[in-house]
């Protein structure tokens, strides 16, 4: 009965929360496990049938409760993942901005949930062929234009994916035309006519993200890979306009590299990517109180992201997490990263309107 008692008043609060916190949203995806990793490790995630929104990590015996918006299981397929977000990609049409961030240690199933794999696409691929099909449900009325533009962040360096050089590094710079917003000089931007011309786009992507670099998985552990739409509309009889865009993020590897052993280049690469998810946190978790400063300016990230986090954006953090028990470690840290960025200061946010 206490229990019961607990999680109506969790319940409670938690609407409470909903009123207040606007258009953040955290999610949890905990990975499968394979026989392989059973038979040397243990499980030691749970879920509770009647609450989607709960997870309970057994560390060393001691359970550990976490409350997200919601917690996907292993066995939730690519589809169902999708239809959980899908409504938060399809507002870009009606000019809303949109950010979505896998979050977790490296193999938690970041690139699983973002770009998924052959014959089972991610959230980017997905994303994509919902944009086309929705905007074509729209036509004659109104007219898009959807491009995509890819880059990556890698110790504080920003470059671009879809271009001839990726060796070559991106300034932020403000748009001089006083508006105050943010562009990418040199940043290509790929106009997309079909669904068939997003898998070259991606390929192209991908190849120049390996050809600057020696050894691929590393390095993709280590940066930030981002996948940015933009959607704009023009309604062909009002004359209205829509602008909106969609940020596709995996993150780095959120693992703490062990302190003692990095050194030089590997130690740099550790403090570049603690620095900007920890400025990411800082980010969300102002954006989610309502505070008034927001830390945009401490990382790379942030900063290229900020028009696309302020104002009325939505933005998704996607938690990975591996449920074993050699893991739980990472995991717990991945969770109190969720728990922090989902936390709103009552009297912080109530303060104001
Ligand atoms: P990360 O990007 O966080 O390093 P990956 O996405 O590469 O992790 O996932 C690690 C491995 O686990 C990959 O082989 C991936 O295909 C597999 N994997 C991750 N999540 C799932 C899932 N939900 N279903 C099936 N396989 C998964």
């Amino acid at each position: 009965r206490r229990y019961k008692r607990e999680m109506n008043l969790r319940k409670k609060y938690h609407n409470e929360l909903v009123r207040l916190k606007g258009n953040i949203r955290v999610f949890c995806r905990v990975r499968p496990v394979s026989q392989a990793e059973l038979n040397e490790d243990k499980n030691v995630v749970t879920f509770d049938p009647n609450d989607d929104a709960v997870l309970q990590l057994s560390n060393k015996g001691k359970p550990l409760m976490f409350e997200l918006d919601k917690v996907f299981p292993p066995e939730a397929t690519q589809e169902e993942v999708f239809r959980e977000v899908q409504s938060l990609i399809t507002s870009c049409i009606d000019g809303y901005n949109v950010c979505i961030f896998a979050y977790g240690q490296t193999g938690s199933g970041k690139t699983y949930s973002m770009e998924g794999v052959e014959n089972n696409p991610g959230i980017n691929q997905r994303a994509l062929r919902l944009l086309f099909s929705e905007i074509s449900e729209k036509a004659p009325d109104w007219r898009f234009n959807i491009t995509v533009s890819m880059a990556e962040i890698y110790n504080e360096i920003l470059r671009n994916l879809l271009g001839d050089d990726p060796s070559e590094k991106l300034d932020i710079k403000i748009c001089p035309d006083g508006s105050g917003q943010l562009y990418v000089p040199g940043l290509t931007e790929i106009t997309v006519q079909s669904v068939e011309d997003i898998n070259k786009i991606f390929g192209l992507g991908h190849v120049n993200r390996a050809t600057a670099c020696t050894n691929l998985n590393e390095h993709s552990s280590r940066s930030h890979a981002l996948l940015v739409v933009t959607v704009t509309g023009f309604n062909t009889t009002t004359g209205h306009r829509t602008a909106g865009k969609l940020n596709l993020v995996d993150l780095a590897g959120s693992e703490r590299i062990a302190k003692s052993g990095a050194e030089g280049s590997r130690l740099r690469e550790a403090q570049c990517i603690n620095k900007s998810l920890s400025a990411l946190g800082d980010v969300i978790h102002a954006l989610r109180a309502k505070q008034p400063h927001i830390p945009f300016r401490n990382s790379r990230l942030t900063y290229l992201l900020q028009d696309s986090l302020s104002g009325d954006s939505k933005t998704l953090m996607l938690v990975q997490v591996s449920p074993l028990d050699s893991n739980t470690c990472e995991s717990v840290c991945s969770l109190k990263f969720a728990q922090r960025v989902r936390t709103v200061e009552l009297s912080a946010a109530a303060g104001r309107k």
